[in-house]
């Protein structure tokens, strides 16, 4: 799989899986926009790590959220680059509660970024990809946005609404030859797992089949394999990187 001067956005590319999904598009030729929220720091050494392995690579700031920020990522992405290839949205929050104790803007919060900023950011890229009559669209779900999860109403309805996000948008899009997959993973060791308690991961290793939580590069791997020539006659699905949890 090589993406030689391919222009690949990946959102919330400062840490975790985004981080490592640019990397690992920066290790295999391509030019990668690296975008984050407030984390300057860290999409800067993202950046560095991509550029002392010998890629191409860029530190965008913006929040998906917002729709014009979106806009302006993707803007500057056609100026520098002329064309967008493949989109990654990757960039998600938890804000986690039983329904009875989640605030009202928790939930928009959790809804605003994970889905809203998903389809905030297809919409800018999309006319490009469809004038190229190419591009490869990745959404990044979640294990619980298909099978759901107490604690987790705001989340799982983000990621179950990405799955239905994609699955439309394959739909519309097939004509022209760009693609929309999601990849689902289980529990990826990341900063955003690392909060939950002992009790809760142990939980969690009990339901997976491969005995081990997942890592970052799990996950990456599976996303490089969605955006190559060899995942050329796939679109609509939702994979799943989960060791077998389900
Ligand atoms: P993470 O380590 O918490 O990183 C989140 C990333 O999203 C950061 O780069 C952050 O940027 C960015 N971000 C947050 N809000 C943003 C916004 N409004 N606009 C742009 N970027 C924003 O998370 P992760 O574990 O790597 O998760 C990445 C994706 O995988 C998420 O969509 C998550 O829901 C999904 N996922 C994760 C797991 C897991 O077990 N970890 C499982 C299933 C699905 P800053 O650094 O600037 O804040």
């Amino acid at each position: 799989m090589q993406f030689k001067g391919k222009t690949v956005i990946v959102t919330g590319a400062s840490r975790g899986i985004g981080q490592a999904i640019a990397i690992a598009f920066g290790n295999k030729g391509a030019q990668v926009v690296v975008n984050y929220n407030s984390n300057h720091e860290a999409a800067h050494q993202t950046v560095k790590q991509i550029e002392d392995s010998g890629g191409k690579a860029i530190a965008i700031k913006a929040d998906v959220s917002a729709f014009d920020q979106a806009k302006f990522l993707v803007d500057q992405t056609i100026k520098l680059y002329g064309r967008i290839d493949i989109l990654i949205n990757n960039s998600g929050i938890t804000k986690d509660q039983l329904i009875l104790r989640m605030t009202e803007h928790d939930f928009d919060a959790v809804i605003n970024v994970n889905l809203k900023g998903t389809w905030n950011m297809i919409k800018h890229s999309s006319r490009t990809m469809l004038k190229q009559k190419s591009g490869r669209i990745i959404n990044i779900s979640s294990v619980v946005g298909i099978v759901g999860n107490p604690g987790q109403s705001n989340y799982v309805a983000s990621k179950a609404g990405i799955i239905g996000l994609t699955k439309s948008l394959a739909k519309e899009f097939g004509k022209k030859q760009v693609t929309v997959n999601a990849v689902a993973p289980g529990f990826i060791e990341t900063e955003m797992t690392e909060q939950l308690p002992d009790t809760v991961k142990e939980a969690y290793l009990e339901q997976i089949p491969l005995a081990r939580l997942g890592q970052s590069m799990d996950v990456a791997n599976t996303v490089l394999f969605l955006a190559s020539e060899e995942a050329n006659y796939i679109t609509g699905q939702i994979i799943s990187v989960n060791g077998g949890m389900i």
